[in-house]
């Protein structure tokens, strides 16, 4: 068998493009998003460790491409990090930590996995490549650990001055090398539209190589769908039983992997995304009708997101109103609920949480509250400690970082300046070449 990709936005009897070329491109020509032609049944029975469920569950996905044969090497590479489940509660409940790669956010994975595969699809004469990237703190960090001193690339990492927690804003400058850290005079949206019109600036694309890293690339979403079948096919092989699953989310590249697992097969039962006070998915699923809109600034900032990029995605696994019959839902939590619960659940269970994760702990409590007594997977985004401005007043003590990244915080951090303007960035990257 042969795995081929197209455009959400194309027909479905488009022929399709090799992974890759899809990895390669990021985002089709047509501006939708790559989506497999077809889903594969994937079985995984006993799962050992992440590197060797990966390498099996993604064999169909990269069968007959260019990176058929690097795919166990780029598993080891990328994928041989902690995935611990931690019991909380009484009902069998568990925290799935996907923060235990070098960054302490779950973007290490995609990150990772993305670094390795468009380091194996480098030919020798290229030119350097460019990732440019707009951060609103862990994109940008786990894109610069993954790419950092690789040859043949360089990162270019915009984000907002002011708008990211000091931690966030230290590890994304302690990089150096081939990481160039800017800090611009604007919100997130300015970053990401000055991104956007380097993509679209076809004079500077002949000039310098140029490519994005963002939760849209096929190379991100492959990878995280890794951990849920691992997790979910290890719980399968303890109690029998799918897993239902809470998941923070924002631009919903998390989630989508989650639901690619389900389709290919892999045991798992409901889907419930946590998002902030950005209720666009909420309301979605309340009102049957998808309206994007402004995002709103919440403690959650990862996913202050209102118009989801992978919301194509969504649309192509569930087309029309089959989304609502999918065993999807979502529900929204605000700043104060999140500040409670991060309270809650160091009470009840000890359990210490970042602003993200409160989000899911604070969905299972409603759960709990109306009587549901099934068991569910709670997905944790973030080390809390990367978040301690939020977390350490609310818990009334210190949260230790995870070594990776207290030794990232004892190193010095520096970064440059830029006017939110497009022209400056423009400036930087005809100097860079
Ligand atoms: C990016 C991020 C999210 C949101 O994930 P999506 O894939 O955009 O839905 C949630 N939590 C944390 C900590 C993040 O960094």
């Amino acid at each position: 068998m042969s795995m081929r990709y197209r455009s959400t936005r194309a027909s479905a009897d488009t022929p399709g493009v090799e992974l890759g070329a899809a990895l390669t491109a990021g985002l089709a020509a047509d501006g939708g998003l790559y989506v497999p032609t077809e889903l594969p049944t994937i079985e995984l029975s006993a799962p050992t460790v992440l590197s060797d469920t990966a390498r099996r569950w993604l064999t169909p996905f990269f069968a007959d491409s260019s990176l058929a044969d690097a795919l166990p090497a780029l598993c080891t590479e990328a994928l041989e990090l902690p995935l611990p489940r931690v019991a909380i509660g009484d009902h069998g409940d568990q925290v799935l930590e996907l923060f235990h790669g070098p960054t302490a956010a779950f973007k290490d994975f995609g990150a990772r996995f993305l670094a390795a595969c468009l380091s194996a699809l480098r030919q020798p004469q290229e030119p350097i490549r460019t990732i440019l990237v707009a951060t609103s703190g862990d994109t940008g960090a786990a894109v610069a650990g993954a790419f950092h001193r690789r040859s043949g690339f360089r990162v270019l990492i915009l984000y907002p001055d002011g708008r990211v927690s000091a931690r966030q804003a230290h590890q994304l400058g302690t990089y150096g090398d081939n990481i160039h850290c800017f800090r611009v005079a604007g919100s997130f949206d300015d970053c990401q539209r000055m991104v956007k019109q380097a993509f679209n600036d076809q004079p500077l694309r002949q000039q310098c190589s140029i490519t994005s890293a963002n939760s849209i690339s096929l190379g991100r979403l492959l990878p995280q769908a890794t951990y849920y079948a691992h997790a979910c096919a290890a719980r399968y092989a303890e109690s029998g039983k799918a897993s239902n699953l809470i998941i923070p989310t924002g631009n919903l590249g998390n989630a989508l992997a989650a639901m690619l697992v389900r389709a290919c097969g892999g045991p798992i039962d409901r889907i419930a995304l946590a998002s902030n006070a950005n209720r666009v998915l909420p309301d979605l699923f309340a009102q049957r009708h998808y309206r994007g809109r402004e995002s709103v600034a919440t403690l959650a900032n990862a996913m202050d997101v209102g118009d989801p990029s992978n919301y194509e995605r969504l649309a192509w696994l569930y087309p029309g109103e089959s989304v609502f019959r999918a065993g999807i839902e979502a529900e929204s939590v605000s700043d104060e609920q999140i500040r409670k619960r991060i309270q809650l659940s160091y009470l009840e269970f000890g359990y210490e949480a970042c602003p993200h994760t409160a989000c899911a702990l604070e969905v299972l409590a409603r759960k709990r509250e109306q009587g549901d007594d099934n068991s569910w997977l709670i997905a944790a985004t973030a080390h809390p400690a990367k978040f301690e401005t939020v977390v350490e007043p609310l818990l009334g003590r210190a949260v230790a970082p995870p070594p990776a990244l207290a030794a990232l915080l004892t190193k010095p951090s520096r970064s440059t300046a830029l006017p939110a303007a497009y022209d400056a960035l423009r400036a930087e990257l005809v100097a860079l070449g």
